[in-house]
């Protein structure tokens, strides 16, 4: 499956805000947005009149940077969005946000996005007791999420559950002792805390 492998710390800078795709390293003095808090390459400190499209265009940028997903995959789920009932863009939302991967990272057995993605692709979870290693795979609402009984000793899980910090979203229910998350309710706009005017991507693709 394709993925961007470029330097993460540019998306953010390019976008103008954090979009923690670092794990810790976001948290620290490090984080490449406390040091050059403007976009990368000769022109990037340069001020720009920006049009409507363009600044549609960044924020469907910020979301598929965001959730680690290319530009198939980001059209494909818009148009699942558009056939649901509600608002598109929060629909969208809701959906991306019901991804294994990001599912796994809300749980914090992940430090970022594109660690759960990784761990995912690796086997480590079951989802209702079978093998789940597709991280584009939506949960639903009774969906259980276990770290398999083989993964629950490696080092890096320990090491996850021991440094435990993460604020888990009301929609989830985590035993983070046993390594587990059970789907309580689906994700709404109010549970998705990110910095996002989803309409203008509703526009962009509304053209
Ligand atoms: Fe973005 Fe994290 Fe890099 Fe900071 S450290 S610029 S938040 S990826």
């Amino acid at each position: 499956m394709a993925r961007y492998n470029g330097p993460e710390c540019r998306l953010c800078r390019r976008e103008g805000m954090k979009l923690f795709l670092k794990g810790d390293r976001c948290y620290t003095e490090k984080c490449a947005m406390n040091k050059r808090p403007y976009a990368p390459g000769m022109h990037g400190q340069g001020r720009k009149k920006v049009s409507n499209y363009g600044t549609q265009l960044r924020e469907k940028q910020k979301v598929k940077r965001i959730y680690g997903v290319l530009e198939t995959q980001f059209r494909n789920t818009y148009e699942k969005a558009e056939n649901m009932q509600g608002k598109t863009g929060e629909n969208l939302l809701s959906l991306l946000e019901r991804r294994l991967d990001n599912v796994v990272y809300k749980m914090g057995l992940a430090a970022s996005r594109k660690e759960a993605r990784q761990l995912v692709r690796h086997g480590h979870f079951t989802l209702n007791g079978h093998k789940a290693n597709i991280p584009s795979m939506l949960v639903s609402i009774g969906d259980e999420i276990v770290v398999k009984e083989t993964s629950k000793t490696s080092p890096k899980m320990k090491s996850l559950v021991e440094n435990f910090t993460r604020v888990v979203p009301n929609w989830l229910n985590v035993d983070i002792e046993k390594m587990q998350g059970k789907v309580v309710a689906l994700p709404t706009r109010e549970d998705i805390d990110l910095e996002i005017e989803e309409h203008l991507i509703v526009e962009l693709y509304s053209k």
